[in-house]
């Protein structure tokens, strides 16, 4: 039989009523063998999500000694769902063990994880199923990254051996035998190394929209769904921002040719998107598939006549970064002239005016120039390789909409087209992008 591996997000669980909403979908299916859970998410607009309450936890168990008044909040919100469920669980000394482990081991990945751990007891027991905790199956190296050889491995052995399983997103164990967490959003990435664990035939995430959309809901309106898309596409797009889907859960199942499919809890009738393989992806036929972006960065820009000829000159401005530790996003360059375009976050607290006095003495350039406050906006697709004129209609619309560009950078692939522009831009930017291909 094949198998499906699904994973459940927050916000699809985030009371026992959608609990119990998610526990139908996965008993409609025989295949779907092994749910994955995220900690409850946001009930209403202004609730806060179990593991940012985690968090103020931690925070309370560090400075005051002690979290019960934090954690009075998580007792209430498992309570409730047990309650609403009307399971025949016990969970009050599971949950005094919890507050006791967190004022003890004084960690934040720890205690953070808690949500998704709480959560995949109750969905165990709604569902009759096994609970594999992530912390004996998913296992990171030294260096963070994920230990393949010994987790894949392992979790087909023990998840075989439960034949249905409930496994906690989001943490895994780390080398010195800790409680270690993804980044946020990263049940998403646990989802991932399960199904090609088991080497599921598809991976479903379930979450609160129909599918990846063409653009973020939340800032235009209804935006087309994106029925079929391919991992590559993907990748960019979510490491653009769209965060439906974390930018790394594609690398796990990406290994094992296994494709991702976005369901929405609420309207499980609904068809998502497919998210497929090279191998298995044809082109669609739209010229572009989404729009994705993120705000706060900056670009610094060098300008040196016979910069082209002056071997040697991005290799020392990059060595720059590398010694700072500081990631860049994009080099653009032309023939006496380099951008690059750096995440703010890294250049706060003096790190900038350092950086432009190495840069200065370095390289010295004969103009250097800082645009702050940046949001980088990317349009992707397949199809606009294909098609004459694309970047000429993006621009158009751009200028029509009043939009000053500040930085162009087009992957050599020809899959996307990002344009650096103000933050106070970033909303105007999306819809006129959505607007010239999707609307018109
Ligand atoms: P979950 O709790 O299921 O993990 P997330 O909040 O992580 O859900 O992701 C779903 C949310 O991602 C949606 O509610 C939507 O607001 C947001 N989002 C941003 N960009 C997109 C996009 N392009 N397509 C769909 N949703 C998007
Ligand atoms: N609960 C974690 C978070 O809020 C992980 C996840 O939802 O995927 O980031
Ligand atoms: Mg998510």
């Amino acid at each position: 039989m094949n198998t499906i591996v699904c994973k459940f997000g927050g916000t699809s669980l985030a009371d026992g009523n959608n609990i119990k909403r998610a526990a139908d979908i996965v008993l409609s299916d025989p295949s779907r063998r092994y749910a994955v859970v995220s900690a409850p998410g946001r009930r209403f607009s202004e609730d806060v999500k179990v593991t940012d309450l985690l968090y103020a936890c931690y925070k309370d168990s560090v400075e005051k000694g002690n979290c019960s008044e934090a954690f009075s909040k998580i007792r209430k919100r498992f309570r409730s769902i047990v309650d609403e469920l009307g399971l025949s669980f016990d969970i009050e000394p599971v949950l005094d063990k919890t507050e006791e482990e967190i004022e003890t081991y004084k960690s934040a990945d720890f205690t953070a994880s808690r949500g998704e751990y709480l959560n995949a007891r109750i969905m165990a027991v709604l569902l009759g199923w096994e609970f594999v905790d992530a912390k004996d199956i998913i296992f990171f190296k030294e260096n963070g990254t994920l230990d393949e050889k010994k987790s894949y491995p392992l979790i087909a052995e023990k998840l075989a051996e439960a034949k249905h399983a409930v496994v906690p997103g989001f943490y895994g164990t780390d080398a010195h035998g800790n409680i270690k967490t993804f980044s946020r959003g990263g049940s998403d990435i646990s989802g991932s190394i399960v199904a090609r664990a088991v080497n599921a035939a598809l991976y479903e995430n379930w979450t609160d929209v129909s599918g990846f959309l063409a653009c973020d809901p939340r800032i235009v309106k209804n935006p087309e769904r994106i029925g079929v898309i391919s991992f590559k596409e993907l990748r960019e797009l979510s490491y653009m921002g769209a965060n439906v889907l974390h930018a790394e859960a594609i690398f796990p199942v990406r290994k094992g040719d296994i494709p991702i499919c976005i369901k929405n809890t609420f309207r499980p009738q609904d068809a998502g998107t497919l998210i497929l393989p090279s191998k298995q992806y044809t082109p669609q036929g739209n010229i572009v598939t989404g729009i994705a972006g993120k705000k706060d960065f900056t670009v610094i820009f060098l300008e040196k006549s016979l910069m082209n000829s002056e071997i040697g000159f991005a290799r020392k401005a990059l060595s720059i970064l590398e010694k700072e530790h500081i990631n860049f996003e994009h080099m653009p360059s032309g023939i006496d002239t380099l951008s690059l375009v750096i995440e703010s976050s890294y250049l706060k607290g003096g790190v900038l005016d350092k950086l432009i006095e190495e840069m200065k003495d370095a390289l010295a350039p004969d103009y250097i120039r800082v645009l702050e406050n940046i949001a980088l906006v990317a349009t992707v697709g397949h199809g606009m390789a294909k098609n004459v004129g694309t970047s000429a209609r993006l621009f158009a619309a751009l200028s029509e909409a009043g939009i000053n560009v500040c930085m162009i950078d087009q992957g050599s692939s020809e899959l996307n087209i990002i344009v650096g522009i103000d933050n106070a831009d970033y909303e105007k930017c999306v819809r006129a992008v959505y607007h010239e291909f999707f609307e018109k």
